[in-house]
């Protein structure tokens, strides 16, 4: 018999809308494999196992009283960045260890209202800043695959959580590959919107004009379920854009016939491990085999995104955690002497080495004299990126790609060189830079290791995405697989 955390979310939907289960049942079985499985994982900040119940109580009162939607009644993991009322809101930080948020993200309050049930708080990189879980103050999630590697980061806990199907679904934010680069490495699927299309309203702000939260599962059609509801206007954020919300689950069927795939040679250069393009070039034959053609493309500033990404980036979060000061919320050091001294000690305790590198990176690029030499030459950058995938558009309907350059590596063996680690991301970073939608889809396997191929396209394109994404799970079952250690 096939056990509940073996459905997709879409599935589960599918079988609560039927009777066959009921919600609390449901969130009873994700919260029993989160006691028998997370030690090993550690893939949770906090677990809200109360609450989850509650909430799935009265999911199931409200399908009685014949007001479900498709996500009434699903248990969800939320990324530890989403303010959560009454819940304890990390971010990953000894900085906010002790911080209950008084209020609910827009995105939590999206869920809500569409009566998911919310698990629990997935472990992250410290404020989002890594691709491998390790700057977490609570210590590093591990990869499902082989608890020995990372899962990739920053949203490394959602991942882990949802491919070890501790959880059927789990949100993310991106602000340089943070929700593709783990779905890749851990063989799930992950969506990151266009900015602008999901509230930031209530997200710990990394760097503001990147951020962007996603929804991490199995398969494209349950990330097509999360967005429709993470989806829409919110005036609380004011790049939020009023861009009306597609029907993300009805396009999933759409035929790709004559789609045409740009293949940008820079993505696959130097620096590409052999057997990973050998899983994309694979992905790609089932794409021409269902009437898509394939073209080469160039997107020549390609080389430029990291070194732009590691300016704005840090310069942008240099400013947003200038709020973490002792005296509002978060981490106060002991027996301050006076003013300067409670700053200097409650940061100097509360932030790890990653984030302090970035805030001084960030201080130096905004300062007097070098603001123009390196912000606004990175801002000028950015232009150019964004220009390329414009040209890029013109030709082609969706950028395809490996979502990273190598499959999960060892937990440690990057941690102490920051500038490997930063290129982990150097496939995803430029779409953050330019603004558009991305998605990694689970294409293959090297040594067991799930490889993640990305599709990228133009800007308010999620249902094609998704669509795309779904017709390659249609041909394929890397999506459904899950590591025999968590079946
Ligand atoms: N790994 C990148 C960084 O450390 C991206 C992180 C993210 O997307 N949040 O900045």
């Amino acid at each position: 018999m096939t056990a509940l955390h073996q459905y997709s979310l879409a599935a589960l939907s599918r079988g609560l809308a039927a009777g066959d289960f009921s919600s609390v049942e449901l969130a009873q079985h994700f919260l029993d494999r989160i006691a028998a499985h997370d030690k090993r994982l550690n893939s949770f900040i906090t677990v809200t196992a109360e609450q989850a119940l509650a909430a799935a109580e009265a999911a199931d009162a409200r399908r009685a009283a014949g007001d479900a939607g498709p996500l009434t009644g699903i248990p969800l993991a939320q990324k530890d960045i989403f303010n959560t009322r009454g819940v304890r809101t990390s971010c990953g930080s000894r900085m906010l260890d002790n911080y209950i948020a008084p209020y609910d993200a827009c995105v939590i309050e999206n869920f809500d209202a569409s009566g998911a049930v919310m698990l629990g708080k997935t472990n992250m990189d410290e404020f989002a800043m890594g691709s491998s879980n390790e700057t977490s103050w609570y210590g590093p999630a591990k990869n499902p695959w082989d608890v020995e590697r990372v899962p990739g980061g920053s949203s490394g806990g959602s991942a882990a959580a949802v491919a070890a199907r501790l959880a059927p679904g789990a949100t993310g934010t991106d602000t340089g590959g943070s929700i593709r680069q783990p779905a890749a490495l851990c063989g799930i699927t992950g969506l990151k919107p266009t900015y602008g299309r999901v509230s930031r309203w209530g997200m710990i702000a990394f760097a503001s004009s990147l951020d962007q939260a996603g929804p991490m599962a199995p398969s494209a059609e349950d990330c097509a379920l999360l967005l429709q509801a993470m989806a829409g206007f919110d005036e609380r954020d004011s790049t939020c854009m009023e861009q009306p919300v597609d029907d993300y689950v009805g396009a999933l069927e759409q035929g790709i016939e004559g789609l045409r795939i740009g293949l940008p040679k820079e993505y696959f250069a130097e620096g590409l491990d052999d057997a990973v393009e050998a899983r994309i070039r694979e992905a790609l034959k089932v794409y021409e085999s269902l009437g898509a053609e394939l073209v080469e493309i160039s997107l020549p500033n390609s080389h430029l995104s990291a070194p732009a990404y590691y300016v704005v980036a840090p310069a942008e979060c240099s400013s947003n955690l200038s709020r973490f000061d002792g005296v509002r919320f978060g981490h106060r050091c002991e027996n301050p002497k006076d003013l300067e001294d409670m700053y200097c000690r409650s940061r100097g305790e509360g932030f790890g080495d990653e984030v302090k590198r970035r805030i001084l990176v960030g201080t130096y690029a905004l300062s007097a004299g070098y603001y123009d030499a390196y912000y606004l030459k990175a801002q000028q950058i950015r232009r150019l990126i964004s220009n390329d995938f414009t040209e890029a558009f013109a030709e082609v309907d969706v950028i395809m790609g490996p979502t990273t350059p190598t499959p999960a590596f060892r937990l440690g063996e990057k941690a102490d060189d920051p500038i490997s680690m930063y290129l982990s991301d150097i496939y995803t970073i430029a779409v953050n830079l330019a603004g558009l939608p991305g998605m990694s889809v689970p294409a293959g396997q090297v040594d067991g290791l799930p490889v993640g191929l990305h599709i990228v396209g133009n800007y308010w394109s999620e249902a094609r995405l998704l669509n795309v994404a779904h017709c390659l799970q249609m041909e394929t079952d890397w999506h459904q697989q899950i590591p025999e250690a968590f079946k």
